[in-house]
C-alpha cells in the first residue's frame, strides 16, 4: 500500500472518529484538572485507547496521571538500527491534559489531548499496515512541574527515534519559540509579634520578601534581552497588627538556554538572600525538580508536519515575522534535547487572541479550536507515517539533531 493511500486511511479515521473524539476534548475543557492531578483526562484517554484494543499502562513512568502505549511491527532481533537500536523505528506521540489554575484550558490541552490521541488511535486502525512502532504518552503537568522531563528519566523515551506533538495557538507555525524556564519556591520564616506594642521583637518576613522582590525588580534590568524573570508572593501575613512571620512566592527564571539559565539563577537566588540578610528571616529555597528547557528545532521533521498540514488546507505565519520577544516554555524542550522532536502550532483562535489569555479557553472550546485538534490529529499521523516510511527523513531528522548537540 502506498504512504498516500495509507495518509488517505489515517484521515478518514480521524474524520469517523470526530464524535468521539470531541466528546473527549469537550468533558477535559468542562472540567479543568491541574498538573498532576488529571485524573479524569487520563481516565478518558486511557479508556479510549482501550476500546480501540491497546494495551495501556495508567500511571507511568512514574507518574499516576501518565499513560503509555506502544503499538506496531515487533522490532526484528539482532539487527542493528542505524542508531544503534533494533528493528523497526519507533516514534512517540504526545498527549499533554492539564489546565491553568483559575483560567482553566487557556492553554488549550484538550485540543492537544485529543490531537494525540486520535492521531495513535488512526495509525493503530492500520493494524500490520503501519509501516514502524508508536508509542503514544500521555504526558501530564505541562503547565507547572515538568512532566515530560520526569517521564524521561524514568524511561519514557528509551528507544524513541523521533517525538510528534501539535500545540494550538492563534495562527498556524511551524515551531513554537521556547526558551528554557527554571520554577523557584521561596520562604521566609521570621518572629511574630504585636506590630504596634512590641515591634522590637519581631522578625519581619514580609519586609524580606518585598525587598527581595525589588532586588529582582532592580536586577531585571540588567540581564540578556530574552531573559524573563516573574513571578508572584503566594503569603504576605495574616493580620496587619501581626508581624508575619511566613510570606511565600513563586518565581519563573528564563532564559534562552540550559547553560545561561544557571548564573542566572544563581543571581536570583542571591536577590532574595539579599532579603534574609536585610531583616534577619531565614530564607528557604526549592528550585523546581526539572528544568525547563528551550526547544531544539528539527527542520526536516518540521517541515513534513508542515507539508501535512497545507495538504488539510492551513497556511503558515512565517517564524521570521514574529516578534522576537514572543517567547514561552515547554517540557516538550526537554524531550526535543533528548530525541528529534516537533512542537508545531495549529490556529485555534484569531492571531490576537494568545494563548493563556482567559479568551483562549473559551476558543479551545469552539468550533475553530475542535477542527485545529482534527487537523492536528491528522497531520501528526501522516508526519508519524512520513518518519517511519522513509529511512531518508529518520537519517536527515537526526543529522539536523546531532549537528545541534552543543
Ligand atoms: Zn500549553
Ligand atoms: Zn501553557
Amino acid at each position: 500500500m502506498s504512504l498516500d493511500a495509507l495518509k488517505d486511511d489515517v484521515c478518514r479515521s480521524v474524520d469517523r472518529m470526530r464524535d468521539q473524539l470531541l466528546r473527549i476534548s469537550r468533558s477535559i475543557h468542562g472540567n479543568p484538572e491541574l498538573a498532576f492531578q488529571e485524573h479524569e483526562a487520563s481516565a478518558l484517554l486511557v479508556d479510549a485507547l482501550r476500546q480501540a484494543g491497546l494495551e495501556v499502562t495508567h500511571g507511568a513512568h512514574g507518574l499516576e496521571t501518565a499513560f503509555s502505549a506502544e503499538f506496531g511491527p515487533i522490532r526484528q532481533q539482532g539487527r542493528q538500527g542505524r542508531q544503534g537500536r533494533q528493528g523497526s523505528p519507533c516514534v512517540a506521540i504526545l498527549a499533554e491534559y492539564d489546565a491553568l489554575p483559575e483560567i482553566g484550558h487557556a492553554c488549550g490541552h484538550n485540543l492537544i489531548a485529543i490531537a494525540g490521541v486520535g492521531a495513535a488511535l488512526a495509525l493503530a486502525a492500520l493494524a500490520d499496515r503501519l509501516p514502524g512502532r508508536v508509542r503514544v504518552l500521555g504526558t501530564p503537568a505541562e503547565e507547572h512541574g515538568c512532566g515530560k522531563e520526569l517521564m524521561r528519566r524514568a524511561g519514557a523515551l528509551d528507544g524513541v527515534d523521533a517525538a510528534l506533538m501539535m500545540h494550538p495557538g492563534s495562527v498556524n507555525l511551524v515551531s513554537m519559540p521556547c526558551i528554557a524556564m527554571a520554577e523557584l519556591g521561596v520562604a521566609y520564616h521570621g518572629r511574630s509579634a504585636h506590630a504596634s506594642a512590641m515591634p522590637e521583637r519581631g522578625i519581619n518576613a514580609l519586609d524580606a520578601i518585598v525587598v527581595g522582590y525589588q532586588a529582582v525588580a532592580a536586577l531585571r534590568q540588567h540581564i540578556a534581552q530574552d531573559e524573563r524573570i516573574h513571578g508572584i508572593i503566594t503569603e504576605g501575613g495574616e493580620a496587619p497588627n501581626v508581624v508575619p512571620e511566613r510570606t511565600a512566592g513563586r518565581f519563573y527564571v528564563r532564559a534562552a538556554n540550559e547553560r545561561n539559565l544557571a548564573p542566572l539563577k544563581r543571581r536570583v537566588e542571591a536577590c532574595f538572600r539579599a532579603g534574609a540578610e536585610a531583616t534577619g528571616a531565614t530564607l528557604e529555597v526549592t528550585w523546581g525538580a526539572a528544568d525547563y528547557l528551550d526547544l531544539r528545532f528539527n527542520e526536516p521533521l518540521a517541515s513534513s508536519f508542515r507539508a501535512n498540514a497545507e495538504s488539510l488546507g492551513r497556511e503558515f505565519f512565517p517564524m521570521e515575522q514574529l516578534p522576537p520577544s514572543i517567547q514561552g516554555s515547554t517540557d516538550m524542550g526537554n524531550v526535543s534535547q533528548h530525541v528529534p522532536s516537533i512542537h508545531p502550532m495549529l490556529a485555534a483562535a484569531p492571531i490576537d487572541c494568545p494563548i493563556h489569555n482567559p479568551e483562549f479557553a473559551k476558543w479551545a472550546g469552539s468550533e475553530q479550536g475542535e477542527k485545529a485538534a482534527l487537523d492536528g490529529a491528522k497531520a501528526l499521523a501522516m508526519t508519524a507515517l512520513d518518519f517511519l516510511s522513509d529511512a531518508d527523513l529518520q537519517q536527515r531528522a537526526r543529522a539536523v539533531f546531532d549537528a545541534a548537540e552543543s
